[in-house]
């Protein structure tokens, strides 16, 4: 799972940072940082916090299993 934040897009409303604290963090007044290789187990706060950006600046990619696998 890798997120990708569009940093030129982004406009530091920190609804991510509310979504998904623990992989998003505003410092300052405007300085995003955040977790580009989370946990599996946070990709529900992950997606919580792409739907909840105002201007779409999160990507979010998951990987599939390889076919033929039983994960
Ligand atoms: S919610 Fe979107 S605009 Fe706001 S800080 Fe997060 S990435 Fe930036």
């Amino acid at each position: 799972m890798r997120v990708v934040v569009d940093l030129n897009r982004c406009q530091a409303y920190a609804q991510c940072c509310y979504a998904a604290p623990e992989s998003f963090e505003l410092r300052g007044a405007e300085i995003l940082f955040y977790d580009p290789s989370p946990k599996p187990e946070d990709r529900g706060r992950i997606e919580r916090a792409v739907q909840s950006c105002p201007v779409r600046a999160i990507s979010l990619e998951v990987d599939e299993p390889a076919a033929g696998t039983d994960r």
